[in-house]
């Protein structure tokens, strides 16, 4: 049985009053909810201030961010390591958003030498993948996935995957409240396991296969209740304390 994760990211939103009454919200939304991971990921900045938060909660949250480099130190400016993140707590790694990949050209091997400095590093990578609309209506869904996953197994081998996360994300459904049904991620989630099964049966069993894109408390226990569909990681509905524990509820509730 796989443990349900949701995880919230934040993206490019926040100040310390956000941050503390989210998490504060958040931490008394999730009194007695259990067998499910929740994950916030704030933006890099306020981790001090979340771990600081955190470690005062009631209930396990776990911190997560949204980027990292491939560089362990030196002449990188603006990057930030994997030693760094973990100085502050920090269990989740979101890569290979799309945004990233659009807004910041991340190709599929940059993602991948990211995926295994995390790895590396013990840390957990929440590994992004998914397809435009266009490559959706082109019916290339399943080949996109399998080339992004592909682009780790080449560089670190199937064993790789176990412990990470991967997160289906189809852009077309990512902030445009048009999220995928139901039946169409659980199809996409099985296409991505049997991919993996292809390559080691026991790693594809183990892996948790989040959806993401216009997750919403109104359709998270329909979608958590598809075979494959192991947690959600979420965009907009994050940043509302209730409506995300509903989401993590939802999980939780359909897993049990
Ligand atoms: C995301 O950006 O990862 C995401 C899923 O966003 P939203 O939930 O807003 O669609």
């Amino acid at each position: 049985m796989r443990r349900p994760v949701v995880m919230g990211n934040w993206k490019l939103n926040g100040s310390k009053a956000m941050v503390s009454d989210l998490i504060k919200g958040l931490d008394a939304e999730l009194n007695g909810v259990e067998g499910v991971d929740v994950v916030i990921a704030p933006p890099v900045m306020y981790a001090d201030l979340a771990e600081q938060l955190l470690g005062k909660a009631t209930n396990k949250i776990f911190l997560g961010t949204q980027n990292v480099d491939v560089n362990a130190s030196g002449a990188y400016t603006g990057d930030i390591s994997p030693e760094m993140l973990k100085d502050f707590g920090v269990t989740h790694v979101i890569i290979g958003h799309s945004e990233r990949r659009e807004y910041h050209n991340e190709s599929d091997e940059f993602v991948a030498k990211k995926f295994g400095f995390l790895k590396e590093n013990g840390l957990i990578p929440v590994f992004c993948i998914g397809e435009t609309e266009a490559q959706n209506e082109a019916g290339e869904t399943k080949a996109v996935c399998a080339r992004q996953i592909d682009a780790v197994i080449n560089m670190h081998g199937i064993e790789a995957l176990e412990g990470a996360i991967i997160a289906y994300e189809p852009i077309w459904a990512i902030g445009t409240g048009k999220a995928a049904t139901a039946q169409q991620a659980q199809d996409i989630h099985a296409a991505i396991r049997a991919h993996l099964a292809s390559y080691s049966e026991e790693v594809a069993k183990k892996v948790v296969i989040q959806y993401g894109g216009s997750v919403k408390a109104e359709n998270a226990a329909e979608l958590f209740a598809m075979e494959d569909i192991d947690g959600a990681l979420v965009g907009g509905a994050a940043l509302q304390a209730a409506g995300f524990a509903a989401i993590a509820k939802a999980a939780a509730a359909a897993k049990a």
